[in-house]
């Protein structure tokens, strides 16, 4: 179901591409601040995670609801003209992830991915930087997080 206004849906589709979206700094800080070391990006790593924290053998995604569908999400509808290119491109995103998710497993890296809906505001932030760092600490090598 598609709950957003228009004004909140151009807001959230200019913030989820590319690199350095608010959320994912917000995040970052919030990590540091807990005392966690990391590089921003490693362009060698599959699927460049944005963040990469080598003492855990961990990377982070701060993944964007829309593009990565996280589900049951109202960030991730389907938008209502060109359904088809919709449906192909969500699909070929899905895709990439799991692969990417795959081939870093093999590498020996632990994968988090952080829904975006969840780090919107402070407290979200700070939830979610609580939870990743729960996550750091444990054995867990796969987990999604919002
Ligand atoms: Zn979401």
């Amino acid at each position: 179901v598609d709950s957003l206004t228009p004004s909140k849906r151009s807001e959230n589709m200019s913030r989820i591409r590319g690199r350095d979206t608010k959320p994912e700094k917000a995040l970052r800080s919030a990590l540091h601040r807990l005392g966690y070391r990391f590089r921003v990006t490693s362009r060698n790593l599959p699927g460049r995670p944005d963040i990469v924290l080598r003492k855990h053998c961990a990377v982070i995604f701060v993944h964007g609801c829309f593009w990565h569908r996280h589900r049951n999400c109202s960030y991730a509808y389907v938008p209502k003209t060109n359904r088809t290119f919709w449906s192909e491109k969500f699909e070929g995103n899905k895709k990439r992830d799991r692969l990417t998710k795959l081939r870093l497993r093999k590498l020996g890296w632990r994968v988090l991915v952080v829904w975006e809906c969840g780090i919107r505001d402070k407290q979200g932030i700070a939830r979610s930087a609580a939870r990743s760092a729960r996550w750091l600490n444990s054995k867990s090598v796969w987990r999604e997080i919002q």
